[in-house]
């Protein structure tokens, strides 16, 4: 498709979806920049008039461009518009717009960072420079980006491993989404889920030729059919695609890809043997987030209590605060600091009232702001694979795991 075309369709999809809102104005309490701001243009409201601006005159001056700079695109509006205004459609299609009026130095340098971004974590090379420089990185990062230093974890982790195939198996074929950034920090959660996977007897593949979702490209109004096509061909022949961040997993689900397209708790708590999973008891009271890319339409927000639901003694309570977006939303970190860390305020003040023994969250963004918030309080913050794997009892403990239900009691009286 010509570019020309392809912002006619944009344009297209703006006035379509902003044709929709009849200004009731029932989104604006749900909107947090609205919320935090109290004015207008960083109201959805306000920002559906600003895209039907742009759409229909072509002109990105700042006045429009700010105010759609600063929406999270977490959708929160969305839910709540009685009219069905596609809120997430028209952002997209409204930074679509203003990437193609941005001058061409400024655009590239957005393109050139997405780049970097995203395909940077599958060079071997680049990523054996990276692990070997980070300490100096995160050193340099701590004298010139201190909020951007305190996202950067201590050491960068590796992939899990992999069983290796087993020709007698029978259980599904699941191939595991790394995403890009994760797979440079997230190696706990990664692991946890092939050792949860394995466990239910599953056969779990990481293809090596998969690239990075594109959610961050598509918030920047750059989407990239590249990527796509390189997914679509990775995964074939799978019975299903699993992710772990629901950020990458609200974009892949947007995507043609040819095979399920499963957010991992979701996938794990409905599996027929899970409940024979043999599991470690666990006394301690656990705060949930739940992320706006783990709620409808992309997400069940319900699937990582169904699945915390297996620990026995769990005290599983939600992170009320997160009702709002927590300012964990992708590039938002780096783009809006100032923003973000205003919006990860009221979770951390309610930690810090009562701090749980550690906050679960399926996001890596909102996982990355949330630790950096409440490192000083000393709380951790865990994907809910890590916590159930790390109640798992695994060979290493004496027991296989779907070991018959009988021992299963027996072990976890023994262990109470
Ligand atoms: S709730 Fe929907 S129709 Fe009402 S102002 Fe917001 S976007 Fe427009
Ligand atoms: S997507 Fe979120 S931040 Fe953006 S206008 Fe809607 S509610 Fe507000």
């Amino acid at each position: 498709m010509t570019q020309g075309r392809e912002v006619e369709q944009q344009r297209q999809q703006v006035l379509e979806q902003a044709g929709r809102c009849v200004r009731c104005a029932y989104c604006l309490p749900h909107c947090p920049t609205y919320r935090l701001l109290q004015s207008e243009a960083d109201s959805p409201r306000g920002r559906i008039a600003l895209a039907r601006r742009l759409a229909a005159t072509g002109s990105g001056e700042n006045s429009l461009s700010a105010p759609l700079e600063r929406c999270l695109g977490c959708g929160a509006c969305e839910a709540a518009c009685p009219s069905g205004v596609g809120y997430r459609a028209l952002l997209h299609g409204a930074r679509a717009l203003l990437a193609a009026e941005q001058p061409p130095l400024r655009r590239g340098w957005r393109q050139l960072r997405l780049l970097a971004l995203s395909a940077a974590p599958y060079h071997p090379l680049l990523v054996a420079l990276l692990r070997r420089s980070w300490p100096l990185l995160r050193h340099l990062l701590r004298r010139l980006q201190p909020p951007l230093a305190a996202l950067a974890p201590p050491r960068l982790t590796p992939l899990p491993s992999l069983p290796a195939p087993d020709a007698a198996a029978t259980g599904a074929r699941v191939a595991l989404f790394t995403g890009c950034l994760a797979r440079l920090v997230d190696g706990a959660a990664l692991t946890a889920a092939v050792r949860l996977l394995t466990a239910l007897g599953c056969q779990v593949a990481m293809p090596a030729q998969q690239r990075c979702c594109g959610a961050m490209h598509a918030h920047s109004g750059e989407r990239s059919s590249t990527l796509q096509a390189a997914n679509r061909e990775a995964f074939a022949g799978f019975d299903a695609l699993l992710y772990l961040a629901s950020g990458c997993g609200s974009e892949l689900q947007s995507q043609k890809l040819g095979l399920p397209v499963v957010e991992i708790s979701d996938y794990l708590s409905r599996h027929p043997k899970l409940a024979q999973l043999p599991l470690r008891p666990l006394a301690q009271r656990i705060r949930l987030h739940t992320p706006c890319s783990q709620k409808a339409p992309f997400g069940d927000p319900q699937a990582p209590w169904r699945l915390l639901a297996q620990i026995p003694q769990l005290e599983l309570l939600a992170l009320e605060e997160s009702d709002h977006c927590c300012g964990g939303a992708g590039l938002y970190l780096l783009e809006q600091p100032h923003l973000a860390a205003r919006l990860v305020a009221a979770p951390r003040a309610a930690i810090q009232r009562d701090p749980p023994a550690a906050v679960v969250t399926s996001n890596l963004g909102c996982a990355l702001h949330l630790r950096a918030a409440l490192a000083p309080l000393g709380v951790p913050v865990l994907h809910p694979v890590e916590l159930l794997a790390q109640q798992l009892i695994g060979p290493e403990d004496g027991f296989s795991p779907l070991s018959p239900p009988s021992t299963y009691g027996a072990i976890n009286e023994r262990s109470a």
